[in-house]
């Protein structure tokens, strides 16, 4: 219908678009405006993601596809639901050509009442301005229906102060904590504050500041409130009143900090640091790969990053890309901080909570977009840009202890523009030394230069934890889950570490450094004289032959590992070729990798296990929904099966390579047969592209599964006619058997694979894959362990596979062994009572 204004003839329509957090919704709202509107209207919706798995948010390519769609010549409004939705909509305006973008309007109207009212007066033929305007009143009618709310309101609990009708709900609250409102409080303080459906906004009357949103973590750590002052925190909309009280009862609980923290009291000052540990103590830990290290301490330091000043001509890549990154950074600090809790407790740990905050903060990520889209600039420049002002108002504080927590924030923004520009982590600042480490995430593991590493000691973490892994892998004593006080060592202390005692001495006297020097040199002495003989086949006693084969990383590895002596390599961890990389390695990328590794071993078998990520193991490239538990969620090949483009790509670079190489696949945690099924019916799905595309791939190819999961442990027989081989996992078996995660260095001792249900586990499986006909590996920690190796071969097991330096020892381990009197062992094993127990039959002594 055409307006009488309108003078072509033609009927105006002007545009709508729909914009909100949750798809349903947008359409939802869509269907109901469309019902009053009548007549022919252009309702575009723009909502959720398009990301398998995480529905909901906002994604300004949607938004401006939607424009797109409803384009009208005489105009599109667009209406949103709330926060990164605004952001989405102005930042979809910007990608929109110069000759569009003057005629769309973005509105401040509410969505569902705007979108109705809209609807109605873009039906009538009514201009851009008047839809615009129609859309604004459109809570109009409902707030003259329901009168002022406050009116009659019940009284406010927790005793808020009173207001009068219409005003907003407030509290002045003194802040009794001795460092005032610094980051951990005010962390709380913004947590609390958005549980709530109402604005939440703070003053400090005491410096006659500003009010800021409670939003922001950065604005209200940086309002400088100190022990005594008072702040003003005001609240509307319809949550106020809880949102109010929920905040008074926290200033009463001291915003969370216990009664020496929160209270006041002399010397006023930061929080007194453990000292140093003396001279001489002996810090204990968890034994995670043997040897000796006589060294200084060595903390990593931040690799110089180089941020790329170019400009950016593509916003909506560069603000996904900072989105990924973002993510990224906050499942590494979850990880950590679940790591802290553990160990040392959730007071501890609540400083990540903190680091959290930024990652989220509209203080950081407004200006940061702004840069992005107006200033054309990257996102690791923009970010670093939002990163340093924001630093800079921390800085001006007066009180010393808030100062100093800009360092935190500078820390936090530093790992996301490493993300970002693919400098992930710290590095080894070279020389010789000891690495002292909180813990090391995958990535830093992948990204550290390895030279000069005498031994590692970190305060967090298992032996099975990444660090403990590298550690063998390089063949250099470690100790991990020495706790906190690690962290207090100064740099280039002295240090003596026992990777068998699991100890590392503080500044030892010289008669202790002279033992440790005496000790270590008999180390070296043992492992020379077996890496003599590690290119001999492993046979024992009896006369079986034991293929020892290799556990690598990269395809780097393989040529240390075939020095070692390797047979093979029984595992091939892919993820970590995904983890180096800033995008998902491509098919002949991963190709090239593969064909790497196969070259290198000269004929010898190359397994290469499919990607084994997950939230658990998160990759910079691949964005994940966090989960609450994700060594429960979706990891290894159930992620593959939920993403089979990025599973099939894998299997066609695993096939080219495997037509000229003895390369076998194997799958990830693995849980139920009709995921194998899957898989393979994927596996037939790459071979067939490829042979369409006329790219040689083998018939056939070795399939095997790792058996990491009790289920498939107990089930075995069932996959034994799916399967080629099986593979047991023994660090995440333990850890699923023994409920007790891996990384924690608290339950370590309880994640003993040695433990009698495990030992259970496998040997069922052994018999279930001899009964089959088929093969049995074990590729966990556990098998480069010649304590161990006798009693996994008495369980029936006929492979191990491991860390190359650990290769040496295990084949003389196994020519040690006689598979007969191994077979008794293993019967007293499965009687065992506890994983004590089985070591000392096995003649060592109780981890
Ligand atoms: C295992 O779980 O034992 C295993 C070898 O896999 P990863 O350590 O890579 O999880
Ligand atoms: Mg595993």
């Amino acid at each position: 219908m055409a307006s009488d204004g309108d003078s072509s003839g033609d009927p105006r329509v002007i545009g709508l678009v729909l914009v909100s957090h949750s798809a349903r919704l947008a359409e939802g709202v869509a269907e109901l405006a469309a019902q009053m509107g009548g007549g022919d209207l252009r309702i575009g919706v723009a909502g959720g993601l398009d990301q398998p798995g995480r529905p909901l948010g906002t994604d300004a390519t949607l938004v401006r596809r939607a424009i797109n769609e409803v384009w009208s010549e005489d105009g599109v409004l667009v209406l949103m639901d709330l926060g990164s939705a605004v952001l989405s909509a102005e930042m979809a305006l910007d990608l929109l050509p110069e000759e569009r973008r003057g005629q769309v309007l973005l509105t401040a109207a509410p969505l569902v009442e705007g979108a109705v009212a809209a609807a109605v007066a873009a039906g009538l033929g009514e201009p851009l301005e008047k839809v615009a305007e129609e859309a604004r009143g459109g809570l109009a009618a409902k707030a003259a229906h329901l009168g002022p709310e406050a009116a009659g309101a019940a009284p406010a609990a927790g005793g808020a102060e009173r207001v009068p009708a219409g005003a907003s709900p407030s509290a002045r609250l003194t802040v009794r904590n001795r460092f005032g409102l610094h980051a951990r409080p005010a962390a709380l303080f913004v947590r609390t504050a958005a549980r709530f459906d109402a604005d939440v906004t703070v003053a400090n009357v005491t410096a006659g500041s500003r009010r800021v949103s409670a939003r922001s973590l950065n604005a209200v750590a940086t309002l400088g409130v100190r022990h005594g002052d008072e702040i003003l925190v005001q609240t509307s909309g319809r949550q106020a009143e809880e949102a109010l009280a929920a905040i008074r009862r926290l200033a009463s609980d001291g915003f969370g900090e216990p009664a020496d923290v929160g209270e006041p009291g002399p010397p006023a000052g930061p929080p007194a640091c453990t000292p140093p540990p003396e001279a001489g103590a002996v810090l204990r830990g968890l034994p995670a790969s043997p040897g000796v290290a006589v060294g200084a301490a060595r903390r990593l330091q931040a690799a110089p990053v180089e941020i790329p000043d170019t400009p950016a001509d593509d916003p909506a890549a560069q603000w996904a890309a900072l989105e990924r990154a973002l993510a990224a950074v906050a499942a590494d600090i979850r990880r950590t901080r679940g790591s802290v809790a553990g160990h040392a407790g959730d007071g501890e740990a609540a400083i990540f909570d903190a680091h959290l905050l930024f990652l989220e903060d509209e203080a950081l990520l407004e200006p940061a977009r702004d840069g992005i889209v107006h200033g054309r600039t990257g996102a690791a420049r923009a970010w670093a840009d939002a990163v340093s002002a924001a630093a800079r108002a921390w800085d001006a504080l007066d009180d010393p202890y808030q100062r100093a927590r800009a360092a935190d924030l500078r820390s936090v923004g530093d790992q996301v523009v490493r993300r970002l520009v693919g400098t992930p982590s710290p590095i080894f600042p070279g020389g010789e030394g000891i690495v002292v480490a909180p813990d090391l995430t995958p990535a830093e593991t992948a990204a550290l230069d390895r030279s000069g590493i005498q031994g590692i000691a970190c305060a967090f973490g298992g032996p099975t934890a990444h660090s403990a892994i590298l550690a063998r892998s390089l063949g250099i004593p470690a100790v991990v889950g020495i706790g906190v006080g690690l962290l207090d060592v100064g740099d280039e202390t002295l240090l003596v570490l026992d990777g068998e005692a699991g100890t590392v001495t503080v500044d030892p006297p010289p008669d202790v450094v002279q033992a440790a020097r005496d000790r270590g040199a008999r180390w070296t002495k043992h492992k020379t004289e077996a890496q003599k003989r590690a290119h001999l086949p492993a046979v024992t006693l009896d006369g079986v032959t034991v293929p020892v084969v290799a556990n690598v990383a990269v395809s780097h590895d393989v040529p240390a590992a075939v020095a070692a002596g390797a047979d093979g390599v029984g595992l091939l961890r892919t993820e970590f070729l995904f983890l180096e990389a800033d995008h998902m390695p491509t098919e002949d990328e991963q190709e090239l990798a593969y064909r790497q590794a196969a070259e290198a071993l000269a004929g010898r078998p190359l397994t290469v296990r499919t990607l084994d990520a997950g939230a658990d193991k998160p990759l910079p490239c691949l964005p994940l929904t966090p989960e609450r538990n994700p060594f429960l969620g979706v990891r290894g090949l159930r992620l593959g099966l939920s993403r089979p483009e990025l599973l099939v790509t894998q299997l066609r670079a695993v096939l080219r390579v495997a037509a000229g190489h003895p390369v076998r696949v194997m799958f990830p945690m693995v849980t139920t047969v009709d995921e194998v099924r899957r898989a393979r019916e994927l596996l037939d799905e790459a071979r067939a592209s490829l042979a369409a595309s006329g790219v040689a791939a083998p018939a056939r190819i070795e399939v095997g599964i790792m058996v990491e999961v009790p289920a498939a442990a107990l089930t075995a027989e069932a996959f034994a006619p799916h399967v080629d081989f099986f593979s047991v996992g023994t660090n995440d078996l333990a850890q699923y058997t023994l409920a007790a995660e891996r990384g924690n260095a608290e339950v370590a001792a309880l994640g003993d694979p040695l433990h009698p249900a495990v030992l259970r586990l496998i040997h069922h499986t052994a018999r279930a894959a001899g009964q089959g006909g088929k093969r049995v590996a074990v590729c966990g920690e556990v098998a480069g362990d010649p304590l161990a190796i006798p009693l996994l071969l008495g369980l029936g097991i006929g492979e191990l596979s491991m860390a190359p330096a650990r290769i040496p020892l295990a084949k003389q381990a196994v020519r040690a062994t006689d598979t007969r009197l191994a077979r008794r062992l293993a019967e007293s094993a499965l009687a065992a009572g506890s994983a004590a127990a089985v070591r000392r039959l096995c003649g060592g002594s109780p981890a």
